[in-house]
């Protein structure tokens, strides 16, 4: 089975202390994991090694950072590579997110080598994509999405992609209460896998986990993640509240 995966975005929320005690409440839950389901929390650079020290004793529990700068290393003030992020044991990393394409203006181009940068240093990233809500009115959700994937992740071999997890976001569903009903994601969730095995085949478009974002919550992930190409879910803010993320990572196939 692939990977099943209940993914924390915390976004820019909590303090340290927050999060610490986040994590613990969490942690105190005996989830049995099983060996196909993985729990990642996207948090902020400052507490990735704080996070990273909490999940320590749980080999199915792993940190992503938020983001990471798409050149390898020199004079950009501020920006964080995915070669520290490797050295301090980072293995995850969340890439075009909706909010970092909108309000930093990350281009397909510039993902495309975030996620070269990031194969490089053997770091998983979580691949965001998705549509506005005009282009979902205007049907044109299929097409918006299969661009994204060919300008950023097209150049890989297949072995590169089957490295990948993609998260199909919906951008009128984040944050904003209103999911995608379970035919609007199986039905996306499809033609992704749809476009993977046109570009490198089967065997590579199976093994891909594909999750779903976009007000995610404690009541309506199990119907979510029970889709076939459903693949678990990316998480906002139903993973700031300890019993509610407990129960989406109960809800995994
Ligand atoms: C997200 O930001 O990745 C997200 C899906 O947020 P929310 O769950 O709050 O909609």
């Amino acid at each position: 089975m692939r990977k099943q995966i209940a993914a924390a975005n915390w976004k820019m929320n909590l303090t340290y202390e927050q999060g610490e005690k986040l994590l613990q409440d969490i942690l105190a839950v005996k989830i049995p994991g099983q060996a196909h389901q993985q729990v990642i929390f996207a948090v902020p650079f400052p507490y990735l090694i704080m996070a990273k020290t909490a999940v320590a004793e749980r080999t199915d529990y792993s940190i992503a950072a938020q983001n990471c700068y798409s050149k390898k290393s020199g004079a950009y003030t501020g920006e964080v590579s995915a070669e520290m992020l490797y050295s301090i044991g980072i293995r995850y990393c969340v890439i075009g997110h909706s909010e970092r394409r909108e309000y930093f203006q990350e281009s397909d181009e510039m993902l495309a080598e975030k996620i070269n940068l990031l194969l490089v240093q053997e770091t998983t990233p979580v691949f965001c994509c998705g549509e506005p809500l005009e282009v979902r009115k205007a049907a044109g959700q299929n097409k918006h999405v299969e661009t994204q994937l060919q300008k950023s992740l097209f150049h890989l071999t297949a072995e590169q992609v089957s490295k990948l997890v993609i998260a199909y976001e919906p951008i009128w569903a984040i944050g904003t209460g209103q999911t995608a009903t379970t035919e609007q994601a199986q039905e996306m969730h499809a033609f992704l896998r749809s476009v993977l095995e046109k570009q490198w085949g089967k065997e590579t478009a199976e093994a891909v986990s594909i999750l779903y974002g976009g007000s995610v919550k404690a009541s309506n992930a199990a119907e979510l993640f029970a889709c076939p190409d459903v693949d678990g879910g990316l998480v906002g803010g139903a993973s700031l509240v300890a019993q509610d993320f407990v129960q989406i990572i109960k809800a995994l196939k």
